[in-house]
């Protein structure tokens, strides 16, 4: 999955996925790429996080709604996102996933599961190159 967040010069935030679903599904399968606040989804009062992983473990709980609101209740970006993840492995102890955040002021972070390092990048005027994010998992 290709996620994302964006923020234009206005401060209106977007966030989306692309995604070739998860290998060997069987026909039909959506997955949590497509379903807002689970794949992607943004509020520009607040952020936007995008979520990668095991999507029909992720389509359960809807992270990214759950990153965006940690955020609006105050929490950083990366403790949004690692509550999130979090609340997954309380039941899916097994499960491999990710989670990115991004608030409104273009603060971020990223949590993940299941595997040991995760990588995000970021880019915004001024910078000459993206800026590649190394994550450890819990
Ligand atoms: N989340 C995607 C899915 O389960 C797979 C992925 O993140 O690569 O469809």
């Amino acid at each position: 999955t290709i996620g994302m967040i964006a923020i234009d010069e206005q401060g209106h935030i977007a966030a989306g996925t692309s995604t070739n679903g998860a290998s060997h599904k069987i026909p039909g399968r959506v997955g949590d790429s497509p379903i807002a606040g689970s794949g992607a989804y943004a509020d520009s009062t607040i952020g936007g996080a995008a979520a990668t992983g095991d999507g029909d473990v992720l389509m359960r709980f809807l992270p990214s709604f759950r990153a965006v609101l940690n955020m609006g209740r105050g929490m950083a970006p990366e403790i949004a996102a690692a509550e999130a993840i979090k609340n997954i492995a309380l039941f899916y102890p097994d499960f491999s996933g990710a989670v990115v955040a991004a608030d409104r002021n273009g603060n971020h972070g990223a949590a993940c599961h299941g595997f040991a390092k995760f990588q995000y990048s970021v880019y915004a005027a001024g910078f000459s190159d993206v800026l590649v994010q190394d994550v450890n998992c819990q």
